[in-house]
């Protein structure tokens, strides 16, 4: 189908962006890679009457050591966090996993966050990596934590003003190690359930753990109970088995014809265990 019709800009700048942005409210919709809101528009379920294209500002694409972490700009795109050598290793491996090579191509990590979709990866990875989303709007910017940006379904806590401009991971601590791991969907990629995990281990214990999820609920989320389960623990198979047995703890499941919830339930328990062990594997 064809989008209906749309007035087009493309900013040569953030500021521009924003600009342009706080001008038309409500009417307008950012536009980066195109590869969920293009078919949307076509589908006419999202009929925006102006688009902001930031797909070619040039300084919105890079991946930069600053300030004791990594900034990587909002349109970056996942073939580029995939290839980086200083993004952290649950990031760039979700960047690596993201559909087909035309999609890692094209699509940016700031609207894959700013469209929240249930099965994407990268906002797990950001959980587990305790990254912060840097919005920028007209002469102001925001530092939003992810577990505190996804909300529900396709929604964050981004304001209709703003616009994705950095994401920042701070360093990690010495002896850290971390990791994504999925259970696919065989056609598009998108994660029926993915779990990335960061694990730091200091004289034999795990002293810190975060593990964020996708796939398994409205939105992507930090599985607290089983954080808590391995901070102390010596992380042998018993510490791993139980801290994942409690990585659905409270989540309404996603029940649809890719997965029953009940399935969900229990990828989430065994991939939770994958990617602590593997995390743990690299850290120390
Ligand atoms: C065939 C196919 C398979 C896919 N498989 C996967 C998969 O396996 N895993 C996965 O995670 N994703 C998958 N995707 C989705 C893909 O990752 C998209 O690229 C991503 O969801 C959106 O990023 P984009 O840059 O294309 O954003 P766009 O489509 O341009 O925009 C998406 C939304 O985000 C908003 N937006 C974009 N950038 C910003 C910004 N900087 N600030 C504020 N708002 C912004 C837009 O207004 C729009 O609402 C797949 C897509 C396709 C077409």
């Amino acid at each position: 189908m064809i989008p209906a019709p749309f007035q087009y800009h493309k900013p040569a700048s953030v500021a521009e962006a924003a600009e342009l942005l706080k001008k038309h409210g409500s009417d307008a919709k950012i536009l980066a890679g195109g590869h969920s809101l293009i078919p949307l528009m076509k589908l006419r379920l999202a009929q925006p009457e102006v688009i902001i294209d930031i797909g070619s500002i040039e300084s919105m694409s890079y991946v930069q050591e600053r300030d004791g972490g990594t900034a990587v700009g909002g349109t970056t795109h996942y073939v580029d966090i995939a290839n980086s050598s200083i993004v952290p290793t649950a990031l760039s491996e979700a960047a690596a996993q993201v559909a087909d090579v035309q999609v890692r191509n094209r699509g940016t990590i700031g609207g894959s966050l700013a469209h929240s979709d249930p099965a994407a990866d990268l906002p797990a990875a950001l959980i587990a990596l305790k990254g912060q989303i840097i919005t920028s709007s007209t002469g102001e910017h925001r530092t939003i934590e992810s577990n505190e940006f996804f909300q529900d379904l396709f929604t964050t806590s981004l304001r209709e003003d703003e616009i994705i401009s950095e994401i920042f991971i701070p360093s990690e601590s010495s002896g850290t190690g971390s990791a994504y791991v999925k259970f696919a969907n065989k056609a598009s990629h998108y994660a029926i359930v993915g779990v990335a995990a960061s694990v730091t281990i200091a004289g034999g214990k795990c002293t810190e753990a975060s593990i964020g999820v996708t796939g398994a609920g409205p939105a992507a989320y930090q599985a607290s109970a089983s954080v808590s389960d391995l901070i102390g623990s010596n992380l042998d198979n018993a510490d791993v088995e139980k801290a994942s047995s409690k990585a659905g703890e409270g989540v309404e499941f996603n029940d649809d014809v890719h997965a029953s919830g009940e399935y969900r339930a229990h990828l989430v328990t065994v991939f939770t265990e994958r990617a602590i062990k593997l995390a743990s594997s690299r850290a120390g």
